[in-house]
């Protein structure tokens, strides 16, 4: 059995950069095939000894302010059903926001398996946002740096268990 591993969260808190580091140029097979939307990506990713599939939930950015809380509670949803975990990541520079406590809601309604990812924590400027994720309940966030690759054992950590 492999695993599926949708990356969620609000835009801008760096799930794309986090799909592009574990799948890195593989992706260009997947986005040759049909049937493949713009709004989730899905690639094979490689994490030290680790394959499993990722998704990317994208195409958020382009929503206007009113269709952003559905589509993006859709989308997620779609990408939490398609996968065996869910990857929640915040931006750990920013802290817990509005949008970032609805996606909470939307994975604890939804269930299953759910980590937390603090990512952009390179450098102290992220200790205070590290904290706060704590307050979501949903675990022990797991500080990352998508750009730096920091934390990426730690992923690999978390993932090989559930694998
Ligand atoms: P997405 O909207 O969640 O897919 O976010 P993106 O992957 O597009 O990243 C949004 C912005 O955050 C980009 O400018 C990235 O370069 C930046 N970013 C992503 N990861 C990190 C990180 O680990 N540290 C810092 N400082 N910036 C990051
Ligand atoms: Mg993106």
């Amino acid at each position: 059995m492999s695993l599926t591993l949708a990356i969620v969260g609000r835009p801008n808190v760096g799930k794309s950069t986090l799909f592009n580091r574990l799948v890195g140029k593989r992706l260009a097979l997947v986005d040759d095939q049909p049937g493949v939307t713009r709004d989730l990506r899905e690639g094979e990713a490689r994490l030290g000894d680790l394959r499993f599939t990722v998704i990317d939930t994208a195409g958020l950015e382009e929503a206007t302010d009113d269709s952003l809380q559905g589509r993006m509670r859709r989308l997620t949803e779609r990408a939490v059903e398609m996968a065996d975990v869910a990857l929640f990541v915040i931006d750990a520079r920013v802290g817990v926001s509005p949008a970032d406590e609805v996606f909470a809601d939307i994975l604890r309604r939804k269930g299953g398996t759910v980590l937390l990812a603090a990512n952009k924590a390179e450098g102290r400027a992220a200790e205070a946002g590290l904290l706060e994720a704590y307050a979501l309940g949903l675990g022990e966030p797991l500080a990352l740096s998508a750009e730096h690759g920091e934390g990426m054992a730690e992923l690999a950590g978390m993932l090989r268990p559930l694998i």
